[in-house]
């Protein structure tokens, strides 16, 4: 007897305990648990839970059909501090693989559970670091589509870079194209993502186990919107058999004041206070630093920064994470006199800014960024240009990205050299060049805000009704639910 044909998506998404993995992941949730016939389980952790609770209640009071699973996150067990349920709440790098055990852990805690899911589950949709979940989809029958939070950009980068090999043989700081891709991109391999420039065995074994289970995935879905980046995603497209679907820009999922304010964190400005400041100031003036949610940059780094900021004339929020070293900082605001002479002109945030909420506003004009994905997209949706200053991972590439293939950004560093005995590898002078190569009203400047303000609209056309993200949510939905009715058709055997 054929069994009745599905017509009910479950999705478990199951983000890593990261904001920069779990803040997008949110947004996704809100975005498919909107479409009919959709319910939408989120896979966390109690602190978790709490942290990001206010950005999805909203949802939930207005009767959307998504919820949180909660698992409890075993962190003593594991060496790890009581409370320490995401990855910007370690207290060193130190800790990273007694915080991965800790995660691999909640495959069993979910599995032990996983009847209780009503209805059944019938798509995981997870991060790529949660590779135990391609174990859970394999043992429950059920696809697993992989969320990695990057570009095709990206993506296309790492198959290429995997398939030839030339980082091999290169030297850490020699330039090199990026082979197969559409545009001419030099990099040097010092910049490449992390999978290419780890020094431990147990990363590589991640790694290795992250490409694996990627490889047995059913697709994957990218917060990009085809338009940023056609060429890349169609050949991404390609790659992947055609299971790849670009639903971003998810930030543009929190539209009202207070769901850009809510996500993510509880901020530590009044955001009342942040908008009064910013409608003081004249409109696409004011410059908007912040370094993401796990960047610890060093103190004297992070004076150079501070340094560069004052000395740019511009009005300017700086948010400010220093970690463990955030004393170190607070003598230098106070005992150098830098906060009482920049009152007027900057504003200053400690830890977690507002994001969404600050780069909507009509007076920021230029974004200083780490070139995290998610903070990218986010300079894209509200048509800044951008200050790009990478990091570490594939922030590099994404700084090739803005720069060069769309043309709406300057780099801080055109060439990298080697950090000082201080820990300064960039000086202010070459921040302060670059902010004002941003905001100056000169032919070039105007040029890239012109490029910027235009992505913005299109971004933002994308994810609205007949739109390239919309369309390819529906194609998404239909697609899982034919393969939902193939796999109910067929006979036990
Ligand atoms: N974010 C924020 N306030 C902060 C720092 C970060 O709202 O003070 C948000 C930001 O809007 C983005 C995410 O945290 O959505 C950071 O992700 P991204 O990929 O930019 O960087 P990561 O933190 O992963 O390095």
């Amino acid at each position: 007897m054929a069994s009745e044909s599905v017509n009910q998506l479950h999705f478990l998404l199951i983000p890593f305990l990261a904001p920069g993995h779990t803040i997008p992941m949110i947004d996704m949730a809100k975005l498919l648990a909107q479409r009919r016939n959709v319910t939408v389980t989120i896979v966390t952790t109690p602190l978790n839970a709490i942290r990001y609770g206010p950005t999805l209640q909203q949802h939930i009071n207005s009767g959307l059909p998504v919820r949180f699973f909660q698992l409890p996150f075993p962190a003593t067990e594991n060496g790890l501090p009581e409370g320490c349920e995401s990855g910007d709440a370690l207290p060193g790098l130190h800790l990273i693989h007694n915080f991965s055990a800790a995660v691999d852990m909640l495959q069993q805690r979910l599995e032990q559970r996983f009847d209780s899911l009503k209805p059944r589950p019938n798509c995981i949709l997870s991060d790529k670091y949660m590779t135990w979940s391609d174990d859970t989809a394999a043992k429950y029958e059920i696809p697993r589509i992989i969320f990695d939070g990057m570009s095709c950009f990206k993506q296309l980068s790492t198959h290429h870079l995997y398939a030839s090999k030339v980082f091999d043989e290169m030297p850490e700081s020699e330039p090199f194209v990026l082979p197969g891709l559409p545009d001419r991109i030099e990099i040097t391999r010092a910049q490449l993502p992390t999978e290419f420039n780890h020094s431990s065995a147990a990363m590589h074994e991640q790694i290795e186990r992250v490409r694996e289970t990627e490889s047995r995935a059913y697709g994957m879905v990218i917060n990009s919107f085809e338009e940023l980046e056609q060429e890349y995603v169609k050949e991404f497209k390609k790659l992947k058999g055609g299971k790849v679907w670009c639903l971003g820009p998810l930030s543009l999922f929190n539209n009202d004041d207070s769901g850009k304010s809510l996500r993510g964190s509880s901020t530590s400005v009044d955001d009342q206070h942040c908008l009064k400041w910013l409608d003081s100031k004249e409109p696409g003036s004011v410059v908007y630093s912040c370094f993401g949610s796990c960047s610890q940059v060093t103190p004297p780094q992070l004076i150079e920064l501070g340094l560069a900021l004052e000395a740019s004339n511009s009005p300017f929020i700086w948010v400010i994470r220093a970690g463990d070293r955030a004393e170190e900082v607070e003598k230098w605001l106070s005992e150098s006199g830098f906060e009482a002479r920049i009152e007027d002109r900057g504003l200053i945030i400690r830890d977690w800014a507002p994001q969404l909420l600050i780069l909507s506003h009509p007076s920021v004009g230029g974004f200083l960024t780490h070139c995290g994905w998610n903070s990218v997209l986010e300079g894209v949706c509200a048509g800044v240009p951008m200050i790009t200053w990478p990091q570490f991972a594939e922030q590099f590439l994404n700084e090739k990205l803005i720069v060069q293939v769309l043309g709406v950004g300057a780099p801080v560093v055109v060439h990298w050299g080697l950090e000082d005995e201080f820990g300064v590898t960039v000086k202010s002078e070459q921040v302060k060049t670059a902010i004002k190569t941003v905001m100056q009203v000169g032919p070039e400047g105007n040029e890239r805000r012109k490029k910027a303000q235009a992505l913005g609209v299109v971004a933002k056309k994308a994810i609205e009704e007949g739109g390239s993200s919309h369309h390819n949510l529906t194609l998404l939905i239909q697609d899982l639910l034919e393969h939902a009715n193939v796999i109910s058709q067929k006979p036990l055997i």
